[in-house]
């Protein structure tokens, strides 16, 4: 374990805020190192439809891609489009060599199938990391593109635990293919004992109290509650739930930060935790599939 963390009572607080900046501003640097080789790294982001919260998650992809340097190219169809349009919008994107990352915003409306869509994006254009191609390389613990989340959460215990995870005892609760999967295989990757539990799993709790690391992906708001886990456990809270407290509105996770945060090594809170290191791992993975087009950096 890092020596700066703190063994008292209080935990060491993971400020994903900090943590993403600091990762914005290595994409930055190494965009520049893609320019001065003639490379404009470039992220095609499509949005079919009118969902509310869909518009703002590209708007904030498009306005960080601008920040570090990265090309945007936005791509907004209409609600009603057909499979057959948006397959054609992706085909060009895949066939066009200034394009490096496609990012096909989700959900997409019931007339489109969604594994269809995502599984014709070109792979090494996957930023997203869902392609199957990307998803059995990772399995198999190669170095594909993998989905921002859980890749964001790697980079938090590593700078809060140190590079080295080896033989750690890490439980992910939840088993969703955008994060909870692609979470243990990359915790498995980096040679941790990996437990993944879900609803049907018996006796939650007392696999978590023996986790050294506990990963939380559930959806529920504030489902793990001290009694989950052990003093020297380190947290990351992937959840992101709105609720209404006291008639106001409230973002919490899936730990319940308030009672664990005193109990714990250290904790990722929500807000300000997971969440600014995945749009973070959005521009590094474009970075990444432009190096595996290129063959440069
Ligand atoms: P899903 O709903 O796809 O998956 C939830 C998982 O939790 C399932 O595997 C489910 O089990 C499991 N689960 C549900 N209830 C229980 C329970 N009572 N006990 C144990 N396991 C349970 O959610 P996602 O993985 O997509 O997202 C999880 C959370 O992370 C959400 O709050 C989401 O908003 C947030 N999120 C945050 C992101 C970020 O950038 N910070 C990005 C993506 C998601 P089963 O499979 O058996 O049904």
């Amino acid at each position: 374990m890092n020596s700066s963390l703190n063994l008292s009572a209080q935990a060491q607080i993971i400020d994903g805020k900090a943590t993403a900046n600091a990762v914005l501003e290595e994409v930055k640097a190494e965009v520049e190192q893609f320019k001065a080789q003639g490379i404009a790294p470039c992220l095609a982001v499509v949005l079919v439809g009118d969902d509310p919260a869909s518009h703002v998650y590209v708007r904030n992809k498009v306005e960080k891609a601008q920040y570090v340097g990265i090309r945007s190219l936005e791509f907004r169809l209409d609600a009603d489009t057909d499979q057959q349009t948006l397959l054609a919008q992706i085909d060009a994107l895949n066939r066009d060599m200034s394009v490096h990352g496609i990012l096909v915003q989700l959900p997409l409306p019931e007339q489109i199938n969604e594994t269809v869509v995502l599984e014709f994006i070109d792979p090494k254009k996957d930023v997203d990391g869902f392609h199957s191609e990307n998803v059995g390389g990772l399995s198999q613990g190669r170095d594909v593109l993998t989905p921002c989340t859980p890749t964001g959460c790697i980079r938090l215990l590593k700078d809060t635990i140190g590079e080295n995870l080896s033989g750690l005892h890490a439980v992910v609760v939840g088993r969703s293919n955008i994060v909870g999967k692609p979470m243990a295989a990359l915790l498995l990757k980096e040679s941790c004992t990996v437990t993944v539990v879900h609803s049907k799993t018996k006796n939650i709790q007392a696999l978590c109290q023996q986790a050294d690391i506990v990963v939380a992906a559930v959806g529920r708001p504030r489902m793990l509650n001290q009694e989950y886990f052990n003093p020297n456990a380190v947290v990351i809270d992937v959840g992101i739930n709105r609720i209404q407290e006291n008639g106001k509105n409230r973002l919490v996770g899936d730990v319940d930060f308030e009672e664990v945060a005193n109990h714990v090594q250290a904790i990722s809170p929500v807000p300000g935790g997971v969440g600014p290191m995945t749009i973070a791992y959005l521009m590094k993975n474009t970075l990444t599939a432009a190096r595996l087009q290129t063959q440069q950096i």
